[in-house]
């Protein structure tokens, strides 16, 4: 028997990063990678539950694979990750053809679900959330596609039970991993040649490092910029309710810490941010972004919105429209609101009709579309230090990177110049990212 795993996954570079962890954990069962769908023996979808968009999209993915199945009965599906955790059974029962599911915390349980198919059960489920902290988890490597740019986990899990988020109930609670374990695997990665680490949590600034000596976020992000020897640290998601000022500090501080922050505000409206509990009011958003940016002029900001939550009022929504004038992000992710049961939100009157969520979605999105390119423009005849990271994907030949704060640099290059600094002149602006010419070299 061959054994080849193929995984779709959906969602957030969380679950990018958990469907390394599971390939890792599938090449230590003895598994190899597929090239495709069609050479899979064990096919693996790893889902999104934030909201019933993505679920939809797992679903309509999974009738496909049904057709799949039809032609080869041997083939094994299963379905894991946050989606899996939140439809629970129900989701075999709905899809018979699927022959097992796993949750985010049973990642590491795949192999052995696998075997038991094998063995002639059927319709397994894997969804214990135990919340064990990261040294009491067995070790895996994980399987990294990229070979400049890597995702390492510090914190999983959330506490925060903001209303309309289902995360914290498919993830379970906070746990941090040791700064200690965090340093080594961002010096392994250094010794690969990875130049850029994304620390990831669903809450970075909650990190709290356990052990003998215990770190705070910005003391871990201290820690790395010192001693990993890494070229270039990300993090997200940071919420500005635990945003310290010693983390803008600490930013400040190291060149090797880029200026891009991504700090979801969800709404520009107090009393909505307090039916959201959120726990911050506007004003303080403000300041954290005007600190901010006197300490990092030339910081990256983005955010998530939501809009149309319950009671949102147009008078509501006006001042989120306010804040994205105020603050001119550098891209803002937009969604509108969609209930997830079990939420404390689910018990809220859903009160925006759909069409008036959609047109408040549209606005924002457009509003924002104009604030990016004129962020875009103003760059223009500037240079911008970045790590080139292979061929563009506007083709012509050009090569392409992304500034410390995250602009996408399309320049004409050389395979040479891939996991290098370079410095590019802009001199054309596109939507969503800019075109310039390689002034020299810088590392
Ligand atoms: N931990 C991160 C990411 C959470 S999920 C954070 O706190 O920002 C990513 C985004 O999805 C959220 O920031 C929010 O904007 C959006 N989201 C979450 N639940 C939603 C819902 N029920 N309806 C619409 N958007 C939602
Ligand atoms: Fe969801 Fe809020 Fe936790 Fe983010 S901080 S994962 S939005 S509950």
């Amino acid at each position: 028997m061959t054994n080849r795993y193929y995984i779709q996954t959906f969602g957030c570079q969380m679950n990018k990063h958990d469907s390394e962890r599971i390939a890792g954990h599938l090449h230590e069962c003895g598994f190899k990678p597929a090239l495709g769908l069609e050479q899979a023996d064990v096919i693996l979808v790893n889902t999104c539950y934030v909201r019933e968009k993505a679920m939809s999209k797992v679903f309509a993915y999974l009738g496909r694979l049904r057709l799949l199945k039809n032609t080869r009965p041997d083939l094994i599906i299963g379905v894991c990750g946050c989606g899996a955790q939140g439809e629970g059974k129900a989701l075999m029962e709905r899809m018979p053809w699927v022959d097992f599911i796993s949750g985010p915390q049973e990642v590491l349980r795949i192999g052995e679900l696998v075997s038991q198919v094998r063995s002639g059960s059927s319709h397994l489920a894997a969804l214990s959330m135990p919340d064990l902290d990261f040294e009491k988890l067995p070790l895996v490597q994980p399987h990294r596609d990229d070979s400049l740019k890597a995702w390492v986990t510090i914190i999983e899990g959330c506490n925060n039970f903001c209303s309309y988020c289902v995360v914290p109930f498919v993830r379970g609670r906070e746990r941090s991993r040791t700064a200690r374990a965090i340093l080594q695997e961002c010096q392994e990665l250094v010794g690969q040649g990875y130049k850029e680490v994304t620390l990831l949590g669903q809450n970075v600034n909650s990190y709290r490092g356990p052990g003998r000596q215990t770190y705070s976020f910005p003391e871990l992000l201290d820690l790395l910029a010192r001693e990993s020897g890494l070229g270039r640290v990300r993090f997200v998601t940071s919420h500005p309710k635990d945003l310290e000022h010693s983390l803008i500090e600490v930013m400040a501080r190291h060149a090797s810490l880029c200026p891009f922050l991504h700090l979801p505000v969800q709404s520009g409206s107090d009393p909505v941010l307090a039916a959201m509990n959120r726990h911050y009011s506007i004003a303080h958003y403000r300041d954290l972004i005007t600190a901010v940016r006197s300490m990092i002029p030339d910081i990256g900001l983005t955010t998530d919105i939501i809009v149309g939550f319950p009671g949102e009022t147009e008078h509501d929504f006006q001042a989120t429209r306010s804040l994205l004038e105020w603050v001119r992000y550098d891209s803002a992710y937009i969604f509108h609101y969609q209930v997830r049961s079990g939420t404390a939100a689910a018990q809220m009157v859903d009160s925006v009709p759909l069409e008036v969520k959609l047109a408040r979605l549209a606005e924002l999105v457009e509003l924002q579309n104009t604030i990016t390119l004129e962020k875009h423009r103003a760059l223009l005849g500037k240079d911008l230090d970045i790590l080139v990271e292979g061929p563009s994907k506007r083709g012509q030949g050009l090569f392409s990177g992304r500034s410390g704060s995250n602009v996408i640099v399309h320049f004409a290059g050389n395979t040479h110049d891939i996991g290098l600094f370079r410095t590019v002149r802009v001199q054309e602006v596109f939507a969503h990212s800019v075109k310039g010419t390689l002034r020299s070299s810088t590392g």
